[in-house]
């Protein structure tokens, strides 16, 4: 069987994998529009506008080449449970059982373990703890060695444009632009990996999508609280820890009318070294500068050192930390199209309307009421930093879903013959969590039963 993966980032690279841990003699070949050096939406020359708002989850949250996002991302590595939603659909109930199911299998290929319980801190919140790919390891795409495998063959700089359908069930081959020349090539099967909004694209270029317009919504963030002179509240201890390179976070979660939020704690928002040794460690980026900000604060450095590496926890300068929540924005009027506007390839680029839903502000005010609540009978030092939530303000965080209201699993993987869709597009709901790797265990699934 001849199989097309489009798109080496996270999903390409972890669907190339499992693919060649299942048929080790498979025949694969990825395309990508990039190479080893990841670019950003305008680095790479795609197009996408932005019609009321702002979203950044194109121009800030997509990357190109070989890893894509995985290159720059925090890398926190999170499954859901029967906790993280009260009403779910089917179609999440399967994502639910089949994380329960495969959740350790699919952490161990990263090494990496999760036996943290969930814990019911009040009526309304559960914590989740989260752990995080190891600092030096994030990029799917080496972790898996996709470059060194000998079943796929890596065709860079190849732009997918369209597919090729007739009866929009059955795909019968993938165009794509290699040095402005437009090439077909014809496989078995298809996994279409290119990121949420560019693999939304084509399925609307090439006519597999009934409707000129593809829904999403994403999650909204805003810094609420600061706490003071503890990590504890009640029984948890919120401090950040080492585990190895890779790090054990925890949040709360609660759902309010239909609508998940989590509250997660951020730390030493305003220490420049710790700021210096983020955007190295994610964004592999240096500046001079970063070396100025070690000594124009050598007490916290020297005691986030000793919290570091000899306590393996994270420093909490001043004792005092933030708590911010995040919502699912409950929007129904955001939404991709085509644009007129033509990208750097030659090829229509997106229009991006994006709203904040009208109930917005009552689901924080609600979240806020039940963090309250949580702060109050722990005995928690906490300042309210804004009494009226404006979502308007909000930073937004790169995790769409809600793109395409699969009904179940079943439909999921039977929508077209020969092909799977790989986004987080595909979740109904994002729920509490950054969302990726709850649908690895689908990937799987689908790989190791149904091709
Ligand atoms: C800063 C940041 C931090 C994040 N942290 C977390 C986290 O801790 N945990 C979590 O769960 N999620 C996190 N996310 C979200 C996570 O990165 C994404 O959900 C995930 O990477 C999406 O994977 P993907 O395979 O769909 O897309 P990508 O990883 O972006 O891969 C898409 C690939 O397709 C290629 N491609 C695109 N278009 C084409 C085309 N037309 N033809 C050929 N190739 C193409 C690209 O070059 C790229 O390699 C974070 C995101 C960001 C931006």
């Amino acid at each position: 069987m001849e199989i097309a993966v489009l798109g080496a980032g996270t999903y390409g690279s972890y669907v190339i994998n499992s693919l060649i841990q299942k048929y080790p003699n498979a025949h694969i070949t990825l395309f990508d529009v990039g190479d080893k050096t990841v670019k950003n939406e305008k680095e790479i020359g795609f197009y996408s506008s932005l019609k009321k708002s702002i979203y950044k989850g194109l121009t800030d949250g997509r990357y190109f080449g070989f890893g894509g996002a995985s290159d720059k991302w925090g890398g926190q590595l999170l499954t859901y449970t029967e906790n993280d939603f009260k009403k779910p659909n089917k179609f999440m109930k399967e994502v639910i059982a089949l994380d329960k199911k495969s959740k350790n299998e699919m952490l161990a290929k990263f090494k990496i373990k999760n036996d943290f319980p969930e814990n019911h801190v009040s009526e309304e919140l559960f914590t989740k703890t989260g752990v995080w790919l190891s600092a030096l390891h994030r990029n799917f795409f080496y972790w898996f060695k996709i470059n060194r495998r000998k079943q796929v063959n890596i065709l860079s700089h190849c732009r997918v444009i369209k597919l090729n359908s007739q009866n929009g069930k059955d795909i019968e081959g993938v165009v794509y632009l290699e040095n402005g020349i437009e090439k077909e090539k014809s496989f078995d099967f298809y996994f279409l990996t290119s990121g949420a909004f560019e693999s939304a694209r084509i399925l609307l270029s090439s006519n597999l999508i009934t409707k000129d317009k593809i829904y999403f919504s994403d999650h909204l963030s805003q810094k609420v609280f600061k706490i003071k002179k503890s990590t504890i509240i009640g029984k948890e201890d919120f401090v950040f820890r080492m585990r190895g390179t890779s790090l054990i976070t925890k949040r709360m979660i609660g759902e309010v009318n239909n609508c998940s939020f989590y509250i997660h704690p951020v730390f030493n928002l305003q220490f420049p070294f710790f700021e210096s040794v983020k955007e190295v460690l994610f964004k592999h980026h240096f500046q001079w500068k970063y070396i100025w900000n070690i000594f124009r604060d050598i007490p916290n450095v020297v005691g986030f050192a000793w919290a570091v590496l000899i306590l393996r926890r994270m420093y909490v300068m001043n004792n005092e930390w933030f708590l911010y929540i995040d919502i699912e924005n409950p929007t129904q009027e955001s939404y991709i199209t085509l644009s007129k506007e033509k990208d750097k390839f030659g090829i229509q680029g997106l229009d991006v309307y994006y709203n904040i839903g009208s109930e917005a502000v009552d689901i924080y005010q609600k979240a806020t009421d039940i963090a309250i609540n949580h702060l109050k009978n722990c005995n928690a030092d906490y300042e309210l930093l804004t009494e009226e939530i404006n979502v308007q303000t909000c930073e937004d965080i790169y995790h769409p879903y809600g793109m395409f209201n699969f009904q179940d699993i079943q439909e999921y993987f039977t929508r077209w013959n020969n092909m799977l869709v790989v986004t987080t597009g595909c979740l109904n709901r994002s729920g509490g969590i950054n969302p990726t790797a709850s649908l690895l265990p689908v990937i799987d699934e689908f790989i190791n039963k149904f091709l």
